[in-house]
């Protein structure tokens, strides 16, 4: 197996590597931009990387987009997670957008995902404060009401919904069969009447939300795909979820390695770098050699996601989301040791590196929930 990448692909990531040495590539930019480190998102660098085209780099070109397929979507996605260009919104839009490419009608892809291509930011709320892993037990209630819906209850760990236009719903509009029958997809305009956005304060700085949903009313065609169907609609999309955390992840792990490397050999105990210690220098073999692992798997898997679109790869897409987050957490953690105290102190980036990686082995369904998957194909 190998991977190369087309020269569209390469000048696409060489243009991008460009964007993030000139407004990312000093601490002081950096801090700048995401206030402190605090603020994952730039909404006036997310519009400029909008007017580069390059938010459309995964969208069909009838929406604006440039048409690319998945290895495009993770190539994109690793490089500005490596180059820390604070445009944290687009992972979960691109998810999104996967939603509407999938089931929207014209109409909503074209205003949805011409949108993404312009520089909006969309949100998805499954999550529930009773219902995290066991998703299907969501209880948030859609209720049929002249001619629309009415939306009563509360989602919580809601990622960019402060910044998002639109908060892609999955309710359930029938509570009479089982718990994974009966859930709906609402596109409801993060604005509307009714929808209250809290933030919650995290390690990782702003960047989820509880969603409180009272007395909203949502037009019956802003329902995207099927009503009762949501479910189903959710599962053709994890293809994409796990590959797009998973590209992302292999970025943020590539740069705390890349960080640690040129810390150890730099610095200097009992008279030489600590890198010749060859307890750290094996260190960093085996994270390099894993990292290599990640970037293998990921690709092969978005290969064959390109290759054949409408199929459904649970256990591929479920090895990538898992391995890659792992490693990520790994790499920034053994960074932090390998750096000793300056792993730990905010001078350095290697803290943030630890804050960033470490959720994701819980968002996009936690690595227990990934082995679950991957243990069913094992017939276990
Ligand atoms: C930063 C962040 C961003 C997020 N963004 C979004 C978003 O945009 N939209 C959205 O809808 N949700 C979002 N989430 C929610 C996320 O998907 C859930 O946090 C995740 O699915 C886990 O749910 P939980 O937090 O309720 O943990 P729980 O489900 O309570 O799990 C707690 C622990 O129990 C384990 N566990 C649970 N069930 C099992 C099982 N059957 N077998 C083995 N172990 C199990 C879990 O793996 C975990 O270790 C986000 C979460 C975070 C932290």
């Amino acid at each position: 197996m190998s991977i190369t990448f087309t020269d569209e692909q390469q000048a696409l990531a060489a243009a991008v590597r460009d964007l993030a040495a000139r407004e990312c590539g000093t601490r002081e930019q950096r801090d700048a931009l995401t206030d402190g480190g605090t603020e994952p998102h730039n909404p006036e660098l997310y519009a400029r990387v909008a007017e580069l085209g390059w938010l459309g780099v995964a969208i069909p070109e009838q929406y604006g987009g440039s048409g690319g397929g998945m290895v495009d979507l993770c190539l994109f996605l690793e490089e500005t997670a490596y180059g820390q260009i604070p445009i944290g919104s687009f992972a979960v839009t691109s998810i999104v957008g996967g939603a509407y490419e999938r089931f929207g009608t014209e109409e909503q892809k074209q205003e949805i995902l011409g949108g993404i291509t312009r520089g909006a930011v969309e949100a998805i709320a499954m999550s529930e404060p009773e219902a995290g892993s066991d998703v299907g037990a969501l209880r948030c209630k859609a209720t049929r009401q002249n001619g629309g819906y009415v939306v009563e209850g509360q989602k919580t760990w809601i990622s960019e919904a402060h910044l998002a236009d639109h908060i892609l719903l999955v309710c359930r509009t029938d509570d009479s069969g089982a718990k994974h029958d009966g859930l709906t997809m609402l596109s409801v305009p993060a604005g509307s009447d009714g929808v209250e956005i809290r933030g919650i304060d995290t390690m990782g700085g702003r960047v989820v939300n509880d969603v409180f949903f009272t007395d909203c009313h949502v037009p019956a065609e802003n329902l995207l795909g099927v009503e009762g169907q949501a479910w189903g609609q959710l599962m053709a999309g994890l293809n994409v979820e796990r590959l797009i955390i998973a590209a992302q992840s292999l970025g943020f792990a590539r740069r705390a390695f890349d960080d640690a490397l040129s810390y150890v050999r730099e610095r200097k105990q009992f008279g030489r770098p600590i890198g010749s210690f060859q307890t750290i220098a094996h260190r960093m073999a085996d994270l390099a050699t894993e990292l290599e692992c990640c970037r293998l798997l990921t690709y092969d898997v978005a290969q064959k996601v390109d290759a054949n679109p409408g199929a459904l790869f649970p256990r591929e897409a479920s090895m990538a989301k898992l391995k890659v987050t792992e490693t990520a957490k790994k790499v920034a953690l053994e960074g932090m040791q390998v750096m000793g105290g300056a792993g730990y102190a905010t001078e350095y980036e290697m803290e943030r590196h630890v804050r960033t990686t470490i959720v994701s082995t819980i968002y996009g369904g936690t690595s227990e929930i990934q082995r679950e998957i991957v243990a069913k194909t094992l017939g276990l």
